[in-house]
């Protein structure tokens, strides 16, 4: 069994930056620190578990998700992602919304509530993300929100009711002000910060000056592809985004490290 025992969103891993591997539990866990299911990762079945205090014993190491990103194996990441939205559910549905009786686990991915039998499953925020090129640039804008001084992608909650497209047109225009065209699918990538889902586009500019919506971002320009500024680590879409364009421009990868 593979263990991903969080500490809110702090990961429980071997001081040598492994995931703990065993027939029972590395930690001693509670009554109520149950276990619980998740599927398997290269044939190994894997579980997860929340813990109140973080663990200080030799032997282990607590390290935010986003950094475990470096230390482990993608499909290992993308579990412990997985384990972290589930975790994040549980603690944010203890009571049906309906009646105010207390959930119950149904299945690995469901829960039931003991008196009206409601049943509920993870919710996914659902966000688009999109390159806008013009000529040979690239749209980059940084946000408030970014937690270093770094230049992304515009990105944006998917409102009710709305398409992909509708919200990648709605964003691009509220927070630049720029009209665009030809949106392409590009991918997507869980981003379980706490529970998204970050769905990547490219689009080209029509028409507009660049004219920042100030709530939501700090900086904004067009970057040609060899005179980029700080831009974000290969943990995000974003990421692969950039290097995309990048690769369609100069024909080679980019080879920096990001934030
Ligand atoms: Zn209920």
């Amino acid at each position: 069994m593979k263990y991903f025992i969080f500490c809110r969103d702090q990961l429980l891993l071997t001081d040598k930056g492994e995931l703990p591997i065993g027939d029972t539990p590395p930690i001693r866990l509670e009554d109520w620190q149950k276990t619980h299911p998740l599927s398997e990762v290269e044939g190994i079945p894997c579980c997860w578990a929340s813990i109140d205090m973080p663990i200080s014993e030799k032997g282990f190491q607590m390290v935010g998700l986003r950094q475990s990103y470096s230390l482990l194996s993608l499909s290992d990441y993308l579990m412990a992602g997985k384990a972290y939205e589930l975790l994040y559910w549980d603690t944010n549905t203890k009571f049906c919304g309906v009646c105010g009786a207390p959930m119950r686990f149904h299945t690995n991915i469901s829960k039931r509530c003991t008196c009206c039998c409601k049943e509920v499953w993870p919710s996914l925020a659902i966000a688009v993300i999109v390159a806008v090129q013009r000529n040979d640039e690239i749209l980059l804008v940084q946000s408030n929100k970014f937690r270093a001084d770094y230049m992304g992608l515009v990105a944006g909650f998917v409102e009710t009711g709305e398409t992909l497209e509708d919200c990648v047109r709605r964003e691009v225009k509220e927070e630049t002000q720029i009209e665009i065209d030809n949106i392409r699918y590009f991918g997507n990538q869980p981003w379980p910060y706490p529970s998204g889902l970050m769905i990547g586009f490219k689009a080209d500019y029509v028409s507009g000056e660049l004219q920042l919506q100030r709530s939501e971002l700090t900086k904004g320009g067009w970057f040609k592809a060899d005179n980029l500024p700080n831009i974000p680590s290969k943990l995000s879409i974003a990421r692969l985004l950039i290097d995309d364009f990048v690769r369609e421009q100069k024909g080679q990868d980019l080879d920096v490290k990001g934030f």
